[in-house]
């Protein structure tokens, strides 16, 4: 095939949900091959659910068991099911069992650790999908991202990629023929010592790799029809957003909204290229296109996260330095914190860690755990919000600004979440118009 080498590319990611099984994988080697004169680049995650396994893998390692069954078999089985060679990975699980082996007589797992095994899981889905590719004719590779010079920080587990690692990305995709199909989520230091980029990375992976080649486009396979007002798990009626302005996505995001990570508007809001959330099931709708913009100046959705908990400590001097050192210790990020009738206050994501280091700093600590954040993103009327959970018999155990943007956030209890966001989406859409259709 010849092709136009500076012509730019775009690149497909696919989490572990679209690759979960033989046929989610033939669904996305048809995308792929439909697409193929594009060029296009392929970022992978682990098939569904491996990440997890392998970390309880490294776990019960520590603790003294080595089991590689349950990852080999769910390997091995994806490729019969494809019809690929099932001894295919047994170099890679040989490699695991060496590792496991070594966490186990040592009896501890550390950072660096835990990253090596955990990214097993995006080395073999980037080997199965590469392998199906060929098997359907096209020329197709798997890439370590770590080969290609995606460097990061020591961080493990939640590693940052450095800057410098673009040129080389660039340059060594350039060199490749054929479709590249990238391990998401993993990358190494400057030691060559394995990292991970935090859990569900992989979209990250892929916007740094879209940036540093300049991509025409980045494309999130997902299976929802694109990023929503709400998440459809707890709002019947959110509907797919069709535009969104970086500004507005990574606000999204930063909230909660799961179906994107976190981070990964950035690259693109810097790149200034194009990012697309779409449905590996209904591959011909547009989805959500992410691209410059100015920010909405409407209701855009909400945004829940689970897992918070509200702290207030009382009875000791000092006390916001102290907590803030507590924080940065255990690397928690608290989402509020606030000096409060003679205490202070906070609402963090629940930590052990963290809840262990607070009592010891005041002579009062009240915790309450199982809390969620509802965020109402966008220009939103927040007394109307207050005012109808109140009718709605809702407790919020606390409310305030945070995000770039100082978005409304309100704390309820966890198993309050779906009626709040409902009820938040409702008094954010009633009677408005809301751009997008129903999925
Ligand atoms: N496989 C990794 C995880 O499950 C990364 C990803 O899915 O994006 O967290
Ligand atoms: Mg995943």
């Amino acid at each position: 095939m010849s092709f136009e080498p500076t012509a730019s590319r775009p690149v497909h990611k696919f989490g572990g949900a679209s690759l979960a099984d033989g046929a989610c994988i033939r669904r996305v080697g048809a995308l792929l091959a439909e697409r193929a004169a594009e060029r296009p680049i392929a970022v992978v995650s682990a098939i569904e659910g491996v990440t997890t396994l392998l970390d309880r893998l490294a776990r019960a390692a520590a603790q003294g068991e080595v089991d590689l069954n349950p990852i080999r078999v769910r390997h091995r089985s994806v490729l019969s099911q494809l019809g690929l060679d099932p001894e295919m990975l047994n170099r890679h699980f040989a490699e695991l069992s060496t590792l496991l082996e070594a966490v186990r007589r040592s009896g501890a797992l550390n950072g660096e650790g835990r990253d090596h095994v955990l990214s097993f899981g995006e080395r073999a889905s980037a080997r199965i999908v590469a392998a199906h590719l060929t098997s359907r004719g096209l020329r197709a590779l798997p890439i370590d991202a770590y080969d290609l010079g995606l460097v990061s920080d020591s961080n493990h587990g939640r590693a940052q990629v450095l800057p410098n690692s673009a040129e080389r990305v660039r340059s060594a995709l350039a060199s490749i023929d054929g479709i590249p199909v990238i391990t998401g989520f993993v990358a190494q230091d400057s030691s060559g010592r394995l990292t991970t980029l935090g859990r569900n990375g992989s979209d990250l992976s892929a916007s740094l790799i879209g940036a540093a080649i300049g991509a025409s486009e980045v494309r999130f396979w997902k299976e929802v029809g694109g990023v929503m007002t709400a998440d459809p798990k707890f709002v019947a009626d959110a509907r797919v957003l069709r535009r969104l302005s970086y500004d507005d996505a990574t606000e999204l995001t930063f909230h909660g909204a799961g179906v994107l990570h976190a981070d990964a508007v950035q690259p693109l809001a810097s790149a200034r290229i194009p990012g697309r959330v779409v449905c590996v099931r209904d591959p011909s709708d547009e989805g959500t296109l992410v691209c410059d913009g100015a920010r909405a100046d409407r209701p855009i959705g909400v945004a829940c996260r689970r897992g918070l908990a509200w702290i207030r400590l009382a009875g000791a001097p000092n006390l916001r330095a102290l907590v803030q050192a507590a924080l940065e210790r255990t690397g928690v990020e608290a989402l509020t914190i606030d000096e409060r009738s003679g205490g202070l206050e906070l609402v963090a994501p629940w930590s052990d860690e963290l809840a262990r280091a607070l009592v010891l700093l005041a002579t009062h600590t009240t915790i309450e755990r199982e809390l969620a954040g509802v965020a109402a993103i966008g220009v939103v009327d927040e007394a109307r919000i207050v005012e109808g959970l109140n009718v709605a018999g809702i407790a919020v155990r606390a409310r305030w600004h945070s995000g770039a943007r100082a978005s409304f956030v309100l704390a309820v209890a966890e198993v309050d979440l779906a009626r709040a966001a409902n009820c938040v989406h409702a008094l954010l859409f009633e009677g408005t118009f809301v751009e997008g259709s129903s999925r």
